[in-house]
């Protein structure tokens, strides 16, 4: 069961963990699209912390759809619209809660993914961030349809995203800017599908 704090706690480290890795993910936009992820996200992060007492008192539903409007409007790009998206949409199916259980945990995820393919028009494959979102989407299903516990199956979750990051070097983009590059794309990983993976490990890092 995550509770109101946990998700601002959690929230306040997915900034830190975007801010430790800025020039990580700079640096892979910059072999494959424009060198500015990094700086697009933690941007967009550090809006949601700075604004962050505005709204951490409200429900989670709430907490959720606000992040996702702060990010829409300051972290621009491909990925900004994206991950608003993904987070308003977590924020819909969990309106006026106070505590998640893991079917609310479960069902953020798949409404804010399916959120993020209706509105990219990309699919598994294409190398985007749903390569690292969808293995741990499924991932985090089957782990908890075995009865494993919430931190473990979001363990196991971040590990098949760090699958999907892997994969994205061998395929080319197919969405994106990435996508201009054609096969000149592949050998190389995918920004999104890596910070994906990395706030995906900072949930599996918090929870306990
Ligand atoms: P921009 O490409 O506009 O500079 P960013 O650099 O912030 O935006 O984000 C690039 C990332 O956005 C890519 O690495 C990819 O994962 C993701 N992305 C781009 N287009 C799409 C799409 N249509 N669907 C899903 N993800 C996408
Ligand atoms: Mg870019
Ligand atoms: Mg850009």
């Amino acid at each position: 069961l995550l509770r109101k704090t946990d998700v601002v706690n959690i929230l306040n480290d997915i900034v830190k963990t975007i801010e430790d890795n800025r020039q990580y993910l700079t640096d892979l936009d910059a072999a494959i699209g424009d060198a500015d992820h990094g700086i697009n996200l933690d941007r967009g992060f550090k809006a949601v912390r700075d604004k962050m007492t505005q709204f951490s008192d409200k429900d989670i539903g709430t907490i959720l759809k606000n992040v996702g409007m702060v990010l829409v409007s300051t972290v621009g790009g491909a990925s900004g619209p994206l991950y608003g998206t993904f987070f308003m949409r977590m924020g819909n199916v969990v309106s006026g809660k106070n505590t998640l259980d893991e079917n609310d945990i479960v069902a953020m995820f798949e409404a804010g993914l399916s959120g993020i393919k209706e509105r990219g028009k990309a699919q598994v494959g294409d190398k985007t961030m749903i390569d690292s979102m969808e293995p741990a989407l499924n991932e985090l299903k089957k782990a908890l349809s075995e009865g494993r516990g919430l931190k473990e199956a979001i363990e196991a979750a971040a590990n098949n995203a760090y699958n999907g990051v892997l994969m994205t070097k061998d395929i080319a983009a197919k969405k994106g800017r990435a996508s201009y590059l054609g096969e000149r794309s592949i050998g190389h990983q995918d920004p999104g599908a890596t910070s994906a993976y990395l706030m995906i490990k900072t949930v599996a890092d918090y929870v306990d």
